[in-house]
Parts: C-alpha cells; structure tokens; sequence
C-alpha cells in the first residue's frame, strides 16, 4: 500500500462507526432507532423525527446513479494520474444520497439510473472509502 496523497476522513464520535465498517468491508449507516429512517452523513438528530436514539445498520450495498459527473482537470498533484474520473451521487436501497465515485468503467459511460453495487478502496491502513461499480461488473 503506497502513500495516499488525497484528503482522508477524520474519524470523529459521528462517523467512527461507518469509518470502521468500511474498514470491515461491510458499510453501516446510522438509522433512527424511533422511527427507522436511515441518515447520511451521520449526526446526532434524526431529521424525520428529531429522535436522538440512533442505532447502526449494514447497508445492502445496492444502488442507483443519482447524479454523474466527468472531472476532466486534476485539482493538486493527488489526481493528475486519475484524469478524467467519475464522482457521482449515489442513492442506496436504503434511501440516503452519498457522494462518492463509481470505478471498473470509463467515467463517462455512468448514466443516471444505473444500478450499482459498494466495493470498497483500501486507501491506508485504517481507511476504506466506499466506491460504487455498475452492477453485473466483477470485482477483479
Ligand atoms: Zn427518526
């Protein structure tokens, strides 16, 4: 595993949980414990009821393409050898919109609707992000 040059999460007592379920390949999200809404990113209030009690749940990893863009220019040194790549908004089965990038094809063919499946990119030691692959793609 090289040096990850990009911005990485700081685990905070919010997120720790999803930090370390993707560490674990098996994102979790936080979910209302009131009334069952699951919420990203994770905060203290549930935003459908305003209930404090929040449990974490395994995600299914299943989604659909909500948002697709192209980034055609490298902001910093990081990403020139990633150009052009994919960064979309993702909406799981559950619900909740995540940004995130969708890997294994070319960037611009990722179209609004697409299904698609999490895997994960273990960028560090300690640090997993979630990525999405367009579902029926083999995780090589
Ligand atoms: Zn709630």
């Amino acid at each position: 595993m090289g040096e990850y040059l990009k911005p990485l999460p700081s685990k905070n007592l919010d997120d720790k949980p999803l930090w370390d379920s993707c560490k674990n390949h098996s994102m979790a999200l936080q979910r209302c414990a009131s009334c069952g809404q699951f919420r990203y990113p994770p905060r203290s209030l549930c935003p459908n009821c305003h209930a404090t009690e929040t449990e974490w749940r395994p995600v299914s990893g299943r989604g659909r393409v909500y948002v697709s863009l192209v980034m055609c220019h490298s902001y910093g040194p990081a990403w020139e050898k990633d150009v052009p790549y994919n960064v979309s908004i993702i909406e799981l089965e559950e619900g909740v919109k995540m940004w995130s990038n969708v890997i294994g094809c070319p960037p611009d063919e990722v179209k609004i609707g697409d299904a698609v499946v999490l895997v994960y990119e273990d960028v560090t030691e300690e640090i997993s992000l979630p990525k999405f692959r367009p579902a029926g793609h083999q995780t090589p």
